[in-house]
């Protein structure tokens, strides 16, 4: 069987950007930072942008796009996104608009080597949603820019083996951070990010359905750090008795936090 790799490139409000593939199927979900930072982090895992036969957007806002007008002035690739989400990356990146595919909620996109299940998550953009990718019985989620966690995204990630899932900010870092005040507001309410503490209550529902690999993602540089992030959903799994390695080792469960840039296998 072809081997599988999923990997966070970049990953912050600054800019994101996850790779995965299935042998030589390859594809990228958002590229939010150049494409020329893009394509270095490929490169450091000994692939390129040539290779990518497709572009997953989760929704419209730049650090989920930033990339893709460079990447579709010099790449034929279809690029999917909520059609909700067109006017919003056709306004930043022009040259993707006659490459754009509508996603819908709960309907797989199916590729080669890869099946590809948007679901909707609730975030102050036009539309947004994570998704769930099986390749041949290995299965992945990504799911990030959430205010809160839904039903749905919930059942969506059962049973995934990784999930790169938000861990967005310490909400004490933020209430006493230098945001404005309708800023704080915003990233709070249920169409904003994630909290870690959130994320935390979250986490051991994953371990319990089958996620041995969870990557923390989309951290704020100002109002998070990754310790902790990492702390908070350590605690949250070892009080529900998964045992947690940080790493690829022994344990039930390997938790890692994706760095702002630089590659983190999360499968
Ligand atoms: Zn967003
Ligand atoms: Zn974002």
């Amino acid at each position: 069987m072809d081997e599988k790799r999923v990997y966070t490139l970049f990953s912050s409000s600054d800019g994101n950007c996850v790779y995965f593939a299935n042998g030589k199927n390859e594809y990228l979900i958002d590229c939010g930072v150049s494409a020329r930072s893009c394509e270095n982090a490929l490169n450091s895992l000994g692939s390129s942008l040539t290779n990518i036969k497709a572009v997953f957007v989760t929704h419209e806002h730049a650090d989920h796009i930033r990339g893709l007008e460079m990447i579709c002035k010099h790449f034929e690739l279809p690029v999917y996104a909520p059609a909700a989400s067109f006017g919003g990356i056709a306004a930043c990146a022009p040259h993707a608009v006659r490459f754009l595919a509508p996603l819908e909620p709960e309907t797989a996109v199916i590729l080669e080597g890869a099946e590809v299940t948007p679901f909707a998550t609730p975030h102050d953009s036009a539309a947004s949603c994570g998704f769930r990718v099986d390749m041949d019985g290995v299965s992945f989620g990504i799911a990030t820019d959430m205010g809160y966690v839904t039903k749905n995204t919930a059942r969506a990630l059962c049973g995934c083996g990784a999930v790169i899932i938000e861990s967005n900010h310490d909400i004490e870092m933020l209430k006493n951070g230098d945001y404005p005040q309708n800023v704080k507001q915003r990233i709070l309410g249920n169409h904003g990010h994630l909290s870690n503490d959130a994320c935390a209550a979250f986490v051991p529902y994953l371990a319990q359905t089958g996620t041995s690999s969870l990557v923390l993602a989309h951290l704020s540089p100002r109002n998070n750090t990754p310790r902790a992030a990492f702390s908070a959903s350590y605690t949250a799994l070892a009080e529900s008795g998964a045992s947690v390695a940080a790493g690829f080792g022994e344990g039930d469960v390997r938790l890692a936090v994706a760095p702002a840039c630089g590659a983190c296998r999360a499968l």
